[in-house]
């Protein structure tokens, strides 16, 4: 197989986070799209990487065990993406649940905001709390399924984003103690989805500036949705700080077609791919 014929998704959700597939399911899906290798990229939790990696066996896939870690730099809501972390490094375990714990009073706290606007919050927060990765998007899901939101999207502008009134500002760890953790997991840094932070081109290098220094090692330069501009902008980046480049979908849900699971294993030029710090699992792919 050659790398341009290759299929590969290093970011991806199961239900173990906001996701909606169980990671069989999951992966019976990459299965069926021709995804060669795969990564499980929960988020705060590797807790579907065990399933996830037994059905990736029995259907011939290559798996790369991951994390997408929520923390916070400059207070802003940063994501980095651990690949091929060792599930059950004991720091990194408690690291997910801190932040787990973290999940559940937010979602709480969520909910109460809700009740207050007039909207059933207490069902809704108990519903994302059925999940071990409580997140927003459980909450909007809940919202939706009342006709309350037209979308996702929707239920985020008019009720969950920031400044909405059922915000709450979580106190994520910081993005460096997020970075170290993976590291020390013998997992791979990867900053996620860089095009999606609204900063300016001057604080976005600041910030590569500090993921680097913190042992971060990759960045996603190719990312399902993401338009030319943006993937020359990143692609930029990553030559520039010398980052090694991920490719995925950030995949969630069937049915949401412009954000389909797999992508071909090709990267811009002058970009090494992170398949190369991925061990022998990736190594068909470089
Ligand atoms: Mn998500
Ligand atoms: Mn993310
Ligand atoms: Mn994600």
């Amino acid at each position: 197989m050659t790398a341009i014929d290759a299929r590969i998704d290093l970011h991806t959700h199961s239900n173990c986070s906001d996701g909606v597939l169980a990671p069989a399911a999951l992966v019976a899906l990459a299965a069926q799209r021709q995804v060669a290798l795969l990564a499980l990229t929960d988020h705060d939790t590797a807790a579907g990487c065990d399933a996830a990696r037994a059905a990736c066996q029995a259907h011939a896939i290559g798996f790369v065990p991951g994390v997408e870690l929520t923390c916070l730099w400059r207070g802003r809501e940063i994501h980095v993406i651990g690949l091929d972390i060792d599930p059950a490094h004991a720091p990194f375990i408690a690291h997910c649940a801190t932040v787990l714990e973290l999940r559940r009073q937010r979602v709480a706290a969520m909910g109460e905001r809700l009740s207050r606007a007039g909207l059933p919050g207490e069902a809704l927060a108990a519903e994302a709390l059925a999940a071990s990765a409580p997140t927003r998007a459980h909450l909007a899901r809940g919202l939706c399924a009342r006709g309350l939101a037209a979308s996702m999207q929707a239920a985020f502008d008019r009720w969950l984003g920031r400044g909405q009134p059922g915000y709450v500002a979580a106190n994520w760890p910081q993005l460096a103690i997020a970075v170290q953790c993976i590291v020390a997991a013998a997992g791979v840094a990867v900053l996620a989805h860089p095009h999606r932070y609204q900063v300016s081109s001057g604080v976005l290098r600041e910030l590569l500036t500090e993921f680097k220094a913190a042992g971060g090692a990759g960045l996603e330069v190719s990312l399902a949705g993401m338009g030319p501009n943006d993937a020359d902008r990143v692609a930029t980046l990553a030559r520039r700080f010398e980052l090694a480049g991920s490719i995925g979908s950030d995949f969630h849900e069937p049915g949401l077609p412009w954000r389909p699971l797999g992508r071909f294993a090709k990267l811009p030029e002058r970009i090494t791919p992170i398949m190369a710090r991925l061990g022998p699992v990736a190594e068909p792919f470089n």
